[in-house]
């Protein structure tokens, strides 16, 4: 059998020409037992949901609501996620996972005749949206010690500009001032802030919805929620932004959230304490590792998420990703241009953190 996960176009004369063509995007690992893994390749909480999150999940009769479709319109919870934000419903969109709300946006807001502005290092899954909606893209190189310059970004006849922030895989952080100057250099475009990791020290653009017309943020379940398998993202912005990334929802899929990721996602989104309980424990144990990589050597870029981006001395960043996985540790590589020498650590529990050390210590 072939390699689904195979990035060379192939030919099968069912196949319609444009699946052939495509490049899917490549997840990272998902190992079938996490048993005696230590894994810390795709970013997501080592710590379990919110206690009121999972409770949900043990009430009575859950299943019997199953046998109706869902809310289309996720009302409850777009209500829930409006009043954290100090927003009105009619300004939040839910997808399944922020992929999918990005998906929309991409077919909402980008697919026309002018080229996607975004960084040339950034979440790899953008390319792979350019391809499928067939809009061009037009990336822009990130400075040398990885971060964003947003002047960079002034091209006339752009189609709109998406970035991570933090962006990933580096985790470095724009501050909200440089948000707005990109806002004000494209006023007639949208401008897609994706703050899949900005619980981790960030500060959200959010803010700034009620005054930028053309600004749409992302957000997760999947990081700072502890909630990746349960797939919900949304998108906040003003009201005729939402509208947009309605029509294409219901021109795709009107029952994207199922009734009980509906009711787990309220709640996780109305814990506000466990929120902020979650994300300093991961930032405490970052910094932590931070400290005692750089000891070792390791070159490290300052990250406001729940990931480091470093580069190891002594041995290549391909040879020390596979001498951890040998010792069952998982980490991210990637073995692409300007970013080869670097691995991508997400931030697991302090003993975890422990063990990565060590075993980095003892590898190098
Ligand atoms: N944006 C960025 C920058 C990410 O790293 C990820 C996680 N791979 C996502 C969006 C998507 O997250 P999810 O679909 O789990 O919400």
């Amino acid at each position: 059998m072939s390699d689904p996960m195979s990035d060379q176009p192939r030919n099968n004369p069912f196949w319609s020409p444009a699946v052939a063509q495509l490049h899917p995007y490549v997840p990272g690992e998902q190992p079938k037992t996490t048993a005696r893994l230590i894994k810390l390749n795709t970013n997501e909480s080592p710590y379990p949901p919110s206690p009121k999150a999972q409770a949900v999940l043990t009430q009575d009769g859950l299943a019997r609501h199953l046998r109706l479709y869902p809310d289309p319109e996720s009302t409850e919870l777009c209500a829930t996620i409006a009043a954290q934000f100090d927003l009105k419903p009619e300004q939040v969109f839910v997808g399944n996972g922020s992929d999918e709300v990005l998906a929309h946006a991409f077919y909402s807001f980008f697919k026309r005749p002018e080229p996607l502005l975004f960084p040339d290092i950034t979440y790899s899954f953008y390319p792979v949206y350019c391809q499928f909606y067939e809009i061009e893209a037009r990336t822009l190189p990130l400075r040398n010690d990885f971060s964003i310059e947003v002047e960079d970004f002034a091209i006339e006849g752009a189609g709109g500009v998406i970035l991570p922030n933090p962006n990933a895989p580096t985790g470095r952080y724009l501050p909200l001032a440089d948000i707005e100057k990109l806002l004000r250099l494209h006023p007639s475009r949208v401008v897609v802030i994706d703050e899949a990791y900005i619980d981790f020290g960030g500060e959200s653009a959010v803010a700034l919805i009620n005054r930028y017309p053309n600004l749409l943020v992302t957000h997760t379940l999947s990081k700072s929620h502890a909630l990746a398998g349960l797939r919900l993202g949304y998108a906040m912005g003003q009201a005729h932004l939402i509208e947009a990334l309605n029509r294409a929802k219901n021109s795709f899929n009107s029952y994207p959230i199922d009734g009980i990721a509906q009711k787990v996602a309220t709640a996780a989104i109305a814990d506000r304490e466990w929120l902020a309980d979650n994300c300093a424990k991961v930032i405490a144990t970052r910094e932590w590792t931070c400290a005692e990589l750089a000891e070792l050597g390791f070159d490290i870029v300052p990250s406001t998420a729940n990931f480091i981006f470093a580069k190891p001395p002594k041995v290549s960043a391909e040879a020390l990703f596979l001498a951890l996985r040998e010792r069952n540790i998982i980490v991210r590589y990637f073995n692409k241009p300007r970013i080869s020498e670097y691995l991508r650590i997400s931030i697991g529990t302090d003993e975890e953190m422990g063990a990565l050390v060590a075993a980095c210590r003892e590898i190098l």
